[in-house]
């Protein structure tokens, strides 16, 4: 199997020059570079080899308990003794206070590495997040410091088995008792709802404290930490992500603390849920590059059929598979800029409707291209592909999950078509492109096609129905400016040629 190698070299180049990241205030070149070195080195060490592993056993319920797959949970220290469940946490808890653009890079790596442990490690951030902004200074000082440390690990518990894309359909009841609060019901697809890595875990439960007629406005949330009243009542069998345990979990009457105000629930959830959802498309992106990798590794190795002067010819020699490479190739790069882009208007701070339209365009487009560029790696390694052997299926395998968690890829459509286009988000996004795409015929081309696009839908009368047609359009708009700006920075890449003949590949497809 080809050894995973953390894609430094391009993660740079996207933020440094696609991006263009020194515009966040925090952004400190040099150190990013040191951090995202150090990252990788342990990605590459400890955290990949792990990968295949974990596949091959899954995580596993014994007594009521999970365990996790061999080795992980040596690796979970050595990552809590680095400091990596800390990075972006104030240095007031204990954390590196990293910019969260770094922290963006050292995801990605982990992702690439070790997507089902990245799982489970990494809702710690948005949970830190969450205490930040909702958490009082009591819960702030009680929570972070552990999760920071790594002592304890948290969750996300939205899902019921009736209540998927529909939350307003959750039923697990909170009940206040004096100064805190009760809950009891069932959250089902738990990632990391138990497992054996940290002392503790820390549940952020989204609970019914209202009627069910309340709808939305009746849900708050929780914190819960694990304990007898929480038990796992079963982990499930899944395509992809087997060290990932997704858990079961049974609430009987656990003692919770509000966090935020009641009935605020959804507000909270939601106010981390764009670094949530940019997490989620890193993920994809983490699999279009590591596909890539090992198409790229097979392809230059393996011998088969002639060239055109009869001499024996390696896979890469031929055209289609070059077109394939290429494909994945660009599709890791492009999908790449277009998250970083998206998290450097994030983190800038003064275009938040942009940064609510490219969110869901990055979750779409990279989620898909995760799986697509795994796809197409499957079909230049042939025959091989389909084995376990190379490790590409497995790629396949753990990124389909991105296109449904984080809210389901049509779900995301359907409010870029909706509600994306009431705001002023989209007349943003159409600035944007410009900017990105300003060196390119074909992008401002399809840019003024996509504006009259976009009027057509102000005023269809049933814009749900063209949603999925006109959200790939936007994301594949949004993917060909970030080409255009590649190709304009393309010197700044330590292998320029690669980038440019990339570049007018895309932009003349
Ligand atoms: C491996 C894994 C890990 C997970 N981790 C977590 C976790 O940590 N915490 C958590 O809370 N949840 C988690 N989930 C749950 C995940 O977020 C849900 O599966 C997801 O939100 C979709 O819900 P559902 O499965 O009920 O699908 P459904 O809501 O039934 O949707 C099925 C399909 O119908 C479409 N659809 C549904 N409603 C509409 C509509 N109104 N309009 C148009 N299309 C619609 C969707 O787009 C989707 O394609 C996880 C799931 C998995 C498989």
């Amino acid at each position: 199997m080809t050894e995973f190698a953390a894609p430094i070299d391009d993660i740079l180049f996207s933020f440094r020059h696609v991006a263009e990241a020194h515009r966040v205030s925090d952004w400190d070149d040099a150190l990013a570079a040191d951090i995202l070195g150090h990252f990788g080195q342990f990605a590459e060490g400890v955290l990949a080899p792990l990968n295949a592993i974990g596949d091959a056993q899954g995580a596993r319920l014994v007594d009521g308990r999970v365990r996790m797959p061999d080795g992980f949970g040596a690796a979970y220290a050595q990552l809590a003794e680095g400091g990596w469940q800390g990075l972006r946490a104030p240095e007031r808890f204990g954390g590196m206070e990293q910019s969260a653009l770094v922290a963006a890079g050292v995801s990605e790596i982990f992702s690439g590495a070790n997507h089902a442990l990245q799982m489970v490690c990494n809702l710690v951030p948005g949970a830190i997040d969450t205490l930040l902004h909702f958490g009082t200074p009591e819960q702030q000082d009680a929570w972070i410091p552990r999760l920071a440390s790594g002592e304890v690990l948290s969750t996300m518990c939205l899902t019921e088995a009736a209540a998927g894309s529909d939350l307003s359909a959750i039923r697990c009841k909170a009940v206040r008792h004096g100064d805190h609060w009760r809950l009891d019901g069932e959250k089902i697809f738990i990632s990391g709802g138990d497992q054996d890595l940290s002392d503790g875990i820390l549940h952020l439960v989204l609970a019914r404290s209202g009627t069910m007629d309340d709808g939305l406005k009746g849900l708050s949330l929780f914190l819960c930490p694990a304990g007898e009243s929480v038990s796992v009542t079963r982990i499930e069998e899944k395509l992809g992500l087997h060290a990932s345990p997704t858990c079961q979990l049974a609430f009987s009457g656990a003692q919770a603390e509000l966090i935020g105000a009641e009935g605020d629930g959804l507000r909270a959830m939601f106010t981390v849920m764009n670094h949530a959802r940019l997490d989620v498309s890193l993920q994809g992106v983490a699999h279009a590059a590591r596909a890539a990798q090992i198409a790229t590794a097979y392809a230059d190795d393996r011998v088969q059929g002639r060239r055109k002067d009869g001499s024996p010819a390696r896979l890469s020699d031929h055209a289609d598979v070059q077109r394939m490479l290429a494909e994945q190739a660009a599709l890791a790069i492009g999908a790449r800029a277009m998250c970083h882009v998206a998290f450097v208007e994030l983190e800038e701070g003064s275009r938040p409707d942009l940064v609510s339209f490219l969110t869901p365009l990055c979750k779409l487009f990279a989620s898909e291209a995760g799986i697509r560029a795994a796809d197409v790696g499957i079909q230049v390694l042939g025959g091989y592909g389909y084995l376990n052997e190379y490790g590409i299926g497995q790629v396949w395998r753990d990124a389909r999950i991105t296109a449904i968690y984080e809210g389901a890829n049509g779900i995301h459509e359907r409010g870029i078509a909706t509600r994306g286009l009431k705001g002023p988000g989209a007349d943003l996004f159409a600035d944007l492109i410009r900017e990105l795409g300003s060196g390119s015929e074909r992008v401002l081309a399809d840019l003024s096609a996509w504006e009259d696009r976009r009027d057509h839908m102000r005023a269809a009368a049933d814009a749900e129905a063209l949603a999925h047609d006109f959200a790939q359009a936007t994301a594949r708009l949004f993917y060909l400016a970030c080409w255009a700006r590649c190709a304009s920075v393309a010197a700044h890449h330590p292998e320029p040629d690669r980038i440019t003949a990339l570049a007018e590949r895309v932009l003349s497809s």
